[in-house]
């Protein structure tokens, strides 16, 4: 029989963020009363500044194709930004402009992977990588870290998943979804193991400004030239400028790597909306102290939160330092019956807490870890605290 949907896609699971934080929201404009620590994505607006700049595009006109990489004043805006923000020198064609960071890194994944080529995911992981790396017809190895070290990527942990297959790993820091920030140290050890075994090193920057405690993002990049070689830098404008749904992300990398992801873009997508490019210049352009306004915001409620879950003994967390989430540790709650129902997983566990108390929350499966949650607190702290004092009552 003819097959009708592609191998390739048959195996794909949609994303399960996106999916949970849909179904919160569509609960609610039901009236239902639900919390929901799903989203990924921030609950402020669009600053005006950036709005108007959107329709200023459209009323000047700028509604026609742009070049496939990105207009050139955005161009020259991120390379700008990379240059002062991270040190980076980047020349207007080792940059490209794509639909929002996943699309970037999707896209970087299709220049780079030949079939059957390993892409190193250390676990837990955000939800797309591996699915993105399979539609690329890569193959994601899933490597486990520990949460003794805050489930970052070890040198041995590294090298034992190396093999002549490798193409690239991919290294998320701040990381979504454990909010753990790679130290420069950290980074020279990946950069070195990576550059000698000539290994890309997809390096997912989107959570850089969201940062806390006075720690510092790095970019692999920036610590050495030869790492700078084989570094693909994703950043985008959703979590910094509260742009999720305008779709803008960047890619920085050496000339082959963006002409090649050019080549896809220029099939696949043509560029990214005109008025979006032009709002995101005005973001890049623009003051910064809406976006500092949003991080103090999103400090507060990380240090609420984190108090409250050292009060919850039978939840473990890994403290944030950055990006907004908190990945909470659900073991100790496992075996126990909740009205009931005996929770055994970290989905069965999300099910009943929406079920029971209507509180939304990604299960750690849609990470690879299944004794997790993931609570996101983009979201204001009233909601925060009414959702809290659910999950506390819920396992009690
Ligand atoms: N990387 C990570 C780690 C993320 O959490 C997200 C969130 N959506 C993205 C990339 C993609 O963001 P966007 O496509 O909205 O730029
Ligand atoms: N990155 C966000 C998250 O992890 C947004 C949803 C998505 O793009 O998957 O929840």
């Amino acid at each position: 029989m003819k097959k009708l949907i592609a191998d390739r896609v048959k195996n794909i699971s949609p994303s399960m963020t996106l999916a949970i934080t849909a179904k919160a929201k569509e609960l609610k404009s039901q009236g239902i009363d639900v919390i929901s620590f799903g989203a990924g994505e921030p609950d402020f607006d669009t600053p005006i500044h950036i709005q108007q700049a959107g329709i200023e595009a459209i009323n000047k006109g700028f509604t026609r194709y742009t070049p496939v990489n990105g207009i050139l004043p955005l161009r020259e805006a991120v390379a700008k930004k990379l240059l002062k923000d991270n040190g980076l020198n980047y020349s207007i064609d080792e940059i490209i402009i794509n639909s929002g960071a996943k699309h970037s890194i999707s896209t970087a994944l299709q220049a780079i992977c030949n079939p059957g080529e390993e892409v190193i995911i250390p676990v837990p992981y955000w939800v797309s990588y591996p699915e993105m790396v399979k539609l690329a017809e890569g193959k994601p190895i899933l490597v486990d870290t520990k949460a003794e070290n805050n489930f970052k990527l070890t040198k041995e942990e590294f090298l034992q998943a190396i093999t002549p297959n490798t193409k690239a790993v991919i290294i998320n820091s701040p990381a979504n979804p454990i909010g753990t920030v790679y130290s420069k140290e950290e980074l020279e050890v990946i950069g070195k193991i990576a550059i000698d075994h000539q290994i890309y090193i997809i390096s997912d920057e989107i959570y850089e400004k969201l940062i806390y405690d006075n720690k510092k993002h790095i970019s692999i990049a920036s610590i050495d030239e030869k790492f700078k070689e084989w570094t693909i830098l994703i950043n985008g404008l959703s979590k910094t400028y509260a742009m999720t749904g305008w779709r803008l992300g960047y890619t920085a990398a050496n000339k082959e790597v963006i002409n090649a992801m050019g080549r896809v873009q220029s099939h696949a997508l043509s560029h990214p909306s005109s008025i979006t490019q032009y709002a995101g210049l005005a973001a890049l352009e623009g003051e910064k102290d809406l976006t500092n306004k949003m991080i103090v915001e999103y400090d507060r409620r990380r240090l609420y939160m984190v108090n409250r879950l050292r009060g919850m003994r039978d939840l473990g967390f890994i403290y944030p330092e950055g990006a907004f989430y908190i990945f909470v540790d659900i073991s100790k709650v496992f075996g126990r019956k909740i009205n009931g129902v005996e929770i055994n997983s970290s989905l069965d566990f999300a099910n009943e807490l929406l079920e029971q108390r209507k509180v939304a929350v990604i299960p750690g499966v849609a990470f690879g870890a299944d004794h997790y949650i993931r609570l996101s607190y983009a979201t204001s702290l009233e909601i925060i605290e009414e959702g809290l004092n659910r999950i506390e009552d819920f396992i009690k």
